[in-house]
């Protein structure tokens, strides 16, 4: 019986009795990093792009200028936007990707690893395009990740997708931005809700609640109309 979420890079997380009985091995605030993930990957990828061909044109106004030096980071631009074929996503069951004395797998490899995992398990096709944008969409797609999400190896794939992403954000220095929100828990009254880009839900810090926009506009409704018509509220 895990009772545990199985991802390492994940807090120590006790799953919740709707998430055993789903028979969800990762943690429902997994899936969700996963899917936010899988949706800032193509704007991750289109600045590697960028500084891949800033550097390696050399050209400005159609006139060829000296190369400048190559910057510090080029080598893990290429690497990361490196190819990767179908035939890459098979791996030697004996042999951990992740511990990985080679540097980062590129974003496709990665991306089709588990890709081929899963359409091979299900004997779903495969995506009719193998680049990462759309590789990135298949994944986070929430029938097969809430699959994915039942599978022992689910705690790995979350792993492996973290330690690319937070390769890929060294690389480019971008983040995404966190706010905090201003308004309280709706499930533990906390003034702990935060807001990340590219994610769906608004998390709080204290009980792990995930809240949509829609649910977060509602508590707030409900909140005033209770201050409002309280006898003795001010
Ligand atoms: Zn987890
Ligand atoms: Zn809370």
């Amino acid at each position: 019986m895990i009772t545990h979420c199985t991802a390492t890079t994940c807090l120590p997380r006790p799953l919740h009795d709707t998430e055993q009985a789903t028979g969800q091995t990762l943690c429902t605030p997994c899936i969700h990093h996963i899917q936010a993930w899988m949706r800032e990957l193509p704007l991750q990828i289109t600045v590697l792009e960028g500084s891949r061909q800033r550097e390696t044109t050399g050209t400005s106004g159609g006139r060829t200028v000296h190369r400048t030096a190559p910057l510090p980071g080029r080598a893990d631009v290429l690497n990361l936007l490196g190819p990767a074929a179908w035939s890459d996503g098979i791996r030697d069951p004996h042999g951990d990707a992740t511990a990985d004395q080679h540097g980062q797998l590129p974003i496709a490899a990665v991306l089709i690893h588990w890709t081929r995992t899963i359409t091979e398990a299900r004997r779903w096709n495969p995506p009719a395009s193998l680049a990462p944008r759309n590789l990135a969409a298949w994944l986070a797609h929430p029938p097969v990740l809430d699959w994915a999400a039942r599978q022992p190896w689910a705690g790995i794939m979350r792993d492996e997708l973290h330690d690319l992403m937070r390769t890929v954000r060294n690389t480019t220095s971008v983040r995404p931005r966190r706010r905090a929100v201003t308004q309280p828990c709706p499930r533990c009254d906390s003034l702990t809700l935060v807001a990340t880009d590219h994610q769906l839900y608004t998390e709080c810090g204290t009980c792990d609640g995930l809240f949509t926009r829609e649910e977060l506009a509602l508590a707030a409704r409900i909140t005033y109309a209770t201050l409002t018509t309280e006898p003795g509220a001010a």
